[in-house]
């Protein structure tokens, strides 16, 4: 099955329609999905889509698209939250679950969802059961992609970004033909502040911080699984659709 999903009633707005191409799927999986920043779960994301028919909802494109909207159509909420987000901070959880909430629509959407981002903290999780339960429908699981934190670490320190036309490659997964320079560009290549180890290793302290309570929650629930995000793409990708019993 390809991706079907534009999105646009999780991006926009709950009022919007989304362009549906794609059948209806027989079993419509309903996820959430956890992983640290590193551990390939964008990439898994896109492959389960594929596979699933389900769209990625992640709560931080909401924010980025807000962003890239003009600030005069933004009410006092949003721009008080891309505030903290540019600061680097969570937006408070009140202003997420409205948001969420607004979209509710998407979560009674007959192809699933896979929620990306959200919920970051024990009080999103516990709204998110209130809406789920609102809406008549049930999670199926939460798929949690792990990584021990010097793999990680290897992995996004390896990462070069492109200063001019922002491409990324990898010193060893995706190298540049020619070393420090950009394949499509020309431009040089460059390792981002956040990319070192020393910031690798404060953001991976920060997400198992508010991550570990979210997985103990879901755990106790029976819904939990854990999925090592070692290896190759398509082999993790394997192992999540073996976790969801496909
Ligand atoms: P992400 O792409 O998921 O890393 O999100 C980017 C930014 O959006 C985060 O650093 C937060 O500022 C904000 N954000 C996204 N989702 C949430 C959430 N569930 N709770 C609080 N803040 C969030």
């Amino acid at each position: 099955m390809t991706s079907h999903c534009d999105r646009a009633a999780w991006l926009h707005g709950g009022e919007v329609k989304c362009a549906n191409g794609a059948a209806v799927p027989a079993r419509p999986f309903r996820l959430v999905l956890l992983g640290a920043p590193g551990v390939g779960k964008g990439t898994q994301a896109e492959m389960l889509s594929s596979r699933l028919g389900a769209c990625q909802l992640s709560t931080g494109d909401v924010f980025r698209a807000a962003k890239s909207a003009d600030p005069a159509s933004l009410g006092p909420v949003m721009r008080a939250a891309l505030g903290h987000m540019k600061r680097g901070e969570l937006v408070p959880d009140e202003t997420v679950i409205d948001m969420v909430r607004e979209r509710a629509a998407c979560l009674r959407c007959p192809y699933g969802f896979m929620l990306d981002g959200f919920p970051r903290t024990a009080a999103q999780a516990e709204a998110l059961d209130d809406m789920l339960r609102a809406n008549g429908v049930k999670l199926d699981a939460v798929l949690d992609f792990e990584l021990p934190m010097e793999h990680v670490v290897a992995r996004l320190s390896g990462r070069r970004t492109c200063r001019d036309c922002k491409t990324t490659f990898h010193v060893e997964g995706k190298p540049p033909r020619a070393e420090g320079v950009c394949d499509h560009c020309g431009g040089e290549l460059y390792t981002r502040e956040d990319d070192r180890p020393e910031s690798i290793r404060v953001r991976l302290q920060a997400y198992e911080h508010n991550t570990t309570p979210l997985a103990d929650y879901y755990h106790k629930k029976g819904i939990l699984r854990t999925v090592s995000a070692d290896g190759a793409p398509a082999d993790v990708f394997a192992r999540a659709l073996e976790a969801l019993g496909l």
